[in-house]
């Protein structure tokens, strides 16, 4: 649990692995991995292995609970082994964190990739239903128009069982990228990984502290910012968001909480022409 002034954030971890990471970002090759010194042994293993993780984030903010993304989910099926027909004790754990789901009063996504919001939903007697009964799903207005749009990208599936039950049910709140959910958390664009994906900010006193969603998969690409994942929709735009949020947070005090990152917790310096972090 991290505390950013009177805010308190606790991450609860899905899934954590430790493998090459070029089936996400291409250029992430082992032998390219193990060129950045820095990385090891914390992020990355000595032979080019790295650590990530699927995880929310609860953010307290007063008598708020807000739940930064919402991982895989359960039951679901998809294209990766380790993603399919999961049985995993993600809800337990949010749980004996404290924040049963009946707690949880915002679930935001910072975008609408799978991993982002499988919890969306849960499985009751062979429907989808929404996993936090009392909670406002909060997805910003442009990255619904994407993924809704005439092209129409999103897998069926995904779109079935995580994204059409939430929106049936009348509890999602279309927002501006710019989006403040309270006095002292909101919403920033930082497009490029996806059209309308966010990032959140939390400012509370003089403490501050950013949770980046996939605008950066892994550390690795704070030393190479133009390692674009197979999964940015736009690598330039992303690109660009990923050299702008470095730049912006080297060699401050900001908290910077990475949705995958390994640990989660780091800070920003800068190392020459680019940056490297370490944990916080
Ligand atoms: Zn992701």
């Amino acid at each position: 649990m991290w505390s950013i002034g009177s805010v308190e954030v606790t991450e609860v971890a899905e899934l954590t692995t430790t493998s090459s990471a070029h089936w996400l970002l291409p250029d992430a090759r082992p032998e390219r991995i193990v060129e950045i010194d820095w990385l090891q042994p914390r992020y990355a293993t000595a032979e080019g292995k790295v650590h990530m993780t699927i995880r929310a984030l609860v953010v307290v903010d007063g008598d708020r609970r807000i739940l930064v993304d919402t991982c895989l989910g359960n039951d679901k099926q998809r294209d990766v082994p380790a993603w399919n027909e999961r049985t995993g004790p993600f809800l337990d754990d949010l749980s004996a964190a404290g924040f049963p789901p009946e707690s949880i009063d915002t679930v935001l996504c910072t975008h609408l990739h799978v991993d982002h919001v499988g919890w969306n939903t849960r499985l009751v007697d062979g429907e989808w239903v929404p996993t936090f009964p009392n909670a406002r799903y909060v997805f910003a207005r442009s990255e619904w128009d994407y993924w809704s749009g005439e092209s129409d990208p999103m897998d069926d599936v995904l779109r079935a069982d995580s994204i059409q039950p939430v929106i049936d049910a009348g509890v999602v709140d279309l927002v501006d990228g710019e989006h403040r959910l309270t006095d002292h958390v909101r919403l920033v664009p930082t497009p490029g990984h996806t059209p309308g994906h966010v990032s959140v900010v939390i400012e509370s006193g003089s403490d501050r502290a950013v949770i980046t969603g996939d605008l950066a998969h892994t550390v690795c690409q704070a030393a190479h910012p133009e390692w674009s994942s197979n999964f940015d929709v736009d690598p330039g735009a992303a690109e660009q968001t990923r050299r702008r949020f470095f730049a912006e947070h080297a060699d401050t005090d900001v908290v910077v909480l990475g949705t995958h990152w390994e640990p989660c917790a780091n800070r920003v310096i800068s190392d020459g022409e680019v940056w490297r972090v370490e944990p916080w």
